[in-house]
């Protein structure tokens, strides 16, 4: 077995996805809170801020860079396919 094998982590964001789709209702949090009054207009931004990151996080996907197959996050240390370790 070749556990010593090194790879990459590939990243990929998505452009048409859920996550984009939570981004631009977020940008519009604020617009919404302020018909409530001040209050609503500064918690919408702090929702906005919260989903765009949210979004963001949706958006973005990893790679194994060695077998191509998904992997969980930026963190994972080794790929759960094919056992590659990620620099
Ligand atoms: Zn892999």
């Amino acid at each position: 077995m070749g556990v010593n094998r090194l790879a990459t982590r590939v990243k990929k964001t998505k452009t048409l996805s859920k996550g984009c789709a939570v981004q631009a209702l977020a940008l519009l949090l604020p617009f919404v809170g302020a018909i409530a009054g001040r209050a609503g207009s500064v918690i919408g931004t702090v929702f906005m801020v919260v989903f765009v990151f949210v979004g963001w996080k949706m958006s973005t996907t990893w790679f194994c860079g060695a077998c191509g197959k998904p992997i969980a996050n930026k963190r994972v240390k080794d790929c759960p396919s094919c056992q590659v370790k990620f620099k």
